[in-house]
């Protein structure tokens, strides 16, 4: 095994004389921590002098292979004998590995100073059991001459990588006597994980696209993703790995800005998106051998609640805990689970926080100096309503709600000791703040608002939790009044510092977080 593990771009082009004018490919050739992977069978002008041509720039640092037609592989008509004549040629001229099929026929192959991968692909379905996986993964890694096993499968959701994550810990554990090393990759969104954590699990590379490459599996992230937002080269297995779960999830900020952290101040953590569909449950149960820390964002910040259960059967009957703390059991909801190891049971298990509503009053308080008896006008009535308003009380402030459905705000309002008010109530409440809490003004409704500019009464403070864009329509009507505004992204960053603290016990680098996910917003919003 590596030390270092190694990022291996694939090669999407159709023919060598294309590969050999992409200016980012041939900046990658001979680059320390990376690899370049020639897929002979999509070079449409490959033949012995083009292979050279490749070889003269790529030798030292390619992944060589000729996929089986069986196997993905973009030429039906190529012969085993024909496939092995190129990749021999290839070994002959000195790259670093030759990647063939564990179902490729190897009579007469010299590896020579190549190191050898044998490797397996299903684009269609992943292994539901741990067993499966050690089925076809066993007879590869004890054939003569193999340095790696490569198993690339199809999960269809997240639960389909749970197996992964037990097969992994099998093959590449320190008590393994093989000198192999194994790489498990599941495609799709559901399995970056596996990608990203190759070195993590002591696998020797993970493979990547170039940017703006369309990749050769589905869900490859870029090099400069695992690079610069992951830290890829420098994670090991002594790594604590953090994450957001969510569906979906490919658009959250969280990444970055809890990576930008980690990296800021030199932790040993790394922080992944998780698509979570359906019931997460099982997924916790099961990745809490994984994952120190869990952010939780729509759907499942209220159905997260039953995964902080702790159930002990003691003599005197079944002990049950709940993990969580009293604003989070009020407001129903958790934006942040930390694993306990051994606190309360033997087992490691959840404990649930909500860093919104803590977050969503330093908002305020920031614009408001305190919020002892401060009137604050909710509007919407469902979580994100839901934690400002716990928030905001437990510092002292009253609270009302107003909301499109009358009895939700009424039982939000009963909940919390808030009073539920209608917009004919609007001119007679004498208001410090007014919180937006309802998706309107979110792209791409960006010209929607939840108030007239005529019921934003003049001079107050105005807090819109949408952070996309970051001025939305009911800011910019509440500066024309005269008011002082607050941006979601705010709340957003503050909840994450909060979450940040809480895992590492550090003080949060709230510029770099902040900075970070400005930049991305900013990004987006110019990219419309
Ligand atoms: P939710 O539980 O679905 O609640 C949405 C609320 O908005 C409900 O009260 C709903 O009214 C109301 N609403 C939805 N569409 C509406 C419309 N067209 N007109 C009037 N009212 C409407 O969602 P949530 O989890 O509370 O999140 C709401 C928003 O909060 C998100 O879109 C997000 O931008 C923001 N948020 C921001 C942060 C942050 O960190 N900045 C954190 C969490 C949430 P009904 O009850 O009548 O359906």
């Amino acid at each position: 095994m590596t030390t270092q593990p190694q990022i291996c771009v694939a090669t999407h082009h159709s023919s060598i004389e294309a590969l050999l004018s992409d200016a980012e490919f041939l900046s990658l050739a001979n680059r320390d921590g990376f690899l370049v992977e020639l897929r002979l069978d999509f070079f449409d002008d490959l033949t012995e002098a083009s292979l050279d041509r490749a070889l003269n720039t790529f030798a030292p640092n390619a992944l060589v292979t000729f996929r089986h037609p069986l196997e993905g592989g973009k030429r039906p008509n190529a012969t085993d004998a024909e496939r092995l004549a190129f990749l021999q040629r290839a070994a002959d001229r000195g790259v670093a590995y030759i990647d063939i099929e564990a179902r490729t026929p190897r009579d007469g192959f010299d590896k020579r100073s190549a190191k050898l991968i044998l490797s397996y692909h299903d684009f269609e379905k992943a292994p539901k059991h741990e067993e499966e996986y050690l089925k076809i993964l066993n007879p590869m890694r004890h054939q003569p001459d193999v340095d790696v096993v490569k198993i690339a499968v199809m999960p269809a959701t997240i639960n389909d990588t749970i197996p992964a994550l037990y097969g992994y810990g099998y093959c590449n554990n320190d008590a393994d006597p093989d000198p192999f090393s194994t790489l498990i990759l599941c495609m799709g969104e559901a399995g970056l994980w596996t990608r990203v954590l190759a070195g993590f699990f002591g696998a020797p590379f993970t493979f990547a696209r170039g940017e703006g490459a369309p990749g050769t599996a589905p869900g490859q992230p870029t090099w400069r993703e695992l690079r610069d937002i992951y830290r890829f080269h420098q994670i090991t297995s002594k790594w604590q790995i953090y994450g957001v779960i969510g569906n979906p999830i490919g658009h959250s900020l969280s990444p970055l800005m809890h990576n930008a952290a980690f990296e800021e101040l030199q932790l040993s953590c790394v922080y992944l998106p998780f698509k979570v569909e359906g019931d997460p449950q099982r997924f916790m149960h099961e990745f809490v051998v994984l994952l120190d820390g869990v952010s939780v964002t729509i759907p499942h910040k209220e159905s997260i609640l039953k995964c902080c259960v702790i159930k002990q059967a003691l003599p005197a009957g079944m002990l049950t805990v709940e993990q969580v703390d009293e604003a989070t059991r009020t407001i129903g909801a958790a934006n942040t689970l930390k694993r306990n190891l051994g606190k309360v049971s033997e087992f490691p298990s959840w404990s649930g926080s909500n860093t919104d509503a803590p977050a969503a009053a330093d908002c305020l308080e920031s614009g408001l100096g305190t919020l002892q008896d401060k009137h604050v006008l909710i509007i919407g009535a469902g979580g994100a309503a839901r934690a400002v308003a716990v928030g905001v009380k437990e510092r002292g402030a009253r609270v009302s709600v107003l909301n499109r459905t009358r009895e939700r705000a009424e039982t939000l309002a009963r909940e919390t000791g808030a009073t539920a008010v209608s917009f004919d109530d609007l001119p007679t409440l004498k208001l410090d703040a007014i919180v937006n809490t309802t998706p309107l003004g979110m792209v791409p409704n960006v010209d929607t608002s939840p108030l007239e500019e005529n019921q934003i009464p003049n001079g107050g403070l105005v807090f819109d939790t949408v952070y996309n864009p970051l001025r939305t329509k009911l800011l910019e009507m509440a500066e024309r009044r005269g008011c002082k505004t607050i941006e979601g992204i705010e709340m957003f960053i503050g909840q994450g510092v909060r979450q940040f603290e809480l895992w590492t016990g550090q003080k949060a680098p709230r510029e770099t977080m902040h900075r970070v996910v400005l930049e991305a917003l900013k990004k987006r919003q110019a990219k419309k």
